[in-house]
């Protein structure tokens, strides 16, 4: 079956991927993307970690973590992760990745109560290469929650499975789009998150207001019928919110991090004053 041959060629190092890097010195365009990350490590703004390695070519890879703590604010801590470069080619959600952690050293009080997960690249391969797929080829969009032996997306959906997410947000980039839009799943709540998140980040770029975005039905920018084997939750429970942000591919690009970054604050703004009103009730 195919899928033995898929499990021949994979090379998933469990854990520690670290080490992989150490093993095989070898020096990625990754670096370009990560470096600003390691420089947040470095004054303290964010943690590393690693969800494991992987081969690919002759090259040996890795998925990064950057953790963002905001102060405690006495409640539950909400944890959210948030996605960028699944598609090789869509690097402006790393770039709004690390302006939300510069944003996190000017105002604190945004993060306040919250701990989230940043993954900025999460398709290195096809980053370096410059393509939406993976080296192997692959849209490894379309691989979630359907046992595929992607290494990419074993690694991910582990880690997916692991964290436990209160919320799951994706960036990309639609070059297909002359508006930002976006899709929810997961819990109700997802849509009422969105609606303030494409607000906020009209302040930026217009939101598209065509009926139908991408081949789904739209309103004001929001789809609700998702396709299947998006990054996505699946199965696991309780259902966390899940919200894919697309920007314009061909707007600017300082304009597609910024309405990026308009759209994390708003979304971390309205679900806090969403579970005030819940612990009130
Ligand atoms: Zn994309």
């Amino acid at each position: 079956m195919s899928q033995s041959n898929s499990q021949k060629r994979l090379v998933v190092l469990p854990g520690g991927g670290a080490s992989v890097t150490e093993q095989r010195p070898i020096r990625h365009y990754c670096e370009k993307v990560l470096r600003p990350f390691w420089d947040a490590v470095e004054t303290g703004a964010l943690e590393s970690g690693s969800l494991g390695g992987f081969v690919a070519g002759a090259g040996a890879y890795e998925i990064h973590r950057f953790t963002l703590r905001g102060e405690t604010d006495g409640n539950t801590t909400v944890r959210l992760g948030v996605f960028a470069t699944i598609h090789g080619d869509e690097p402006q959600g790393a770039s709004a990745l690390i302006e939300l952690a510069q944003l996190s050293r000017r105002q604190p009080e945004i993060f306040r109560g919250y701990e989230l997960q940043l993954y900025p690249l999460c398709n290195p391969t096809g980053y370096e290469d410059g393509t939406r797929h993976s080296r192997r080829g692959e849209d490894l969009n379309r691989h979630f929650w359907r046992e595929s032996q992607e290494p990419e997306v074993v690694l991910l959906e582990r880690e997916i499975a692991a964290q436990k997410f209160h919320g799951i947000i994706s960036l990309h980039a639609d070059d297909t789009s002359d508006g930002v839009y976006g899709f929810v799943r997961g819990a109700t709540i997802s849509q009422e998150l969105l609606r303030p998140a494409l607000m906020a980040a009209s302040r930026h770029l217009t939101v598209n207001e065509a009926p139908v975005i991408d081949g789904f039905r739209a309103h004001e920018g929001v789809i609700v019928e998702g396709y299947d084997g998006i990054l996505s939750a699946g199965h696991i429970e309780p259902r966390p919110f899940e919200i894919v942000f697309e920007t314009p591919a061909g707007g600017a690009v300082d304009r597609q991090i910024q309405a990026s970054v308009a759209a994390l604050t708003a979304i971390l703004h309205r679900y806090r004053a969403m579970l005030s009103v819940a612990n009130d009730i």
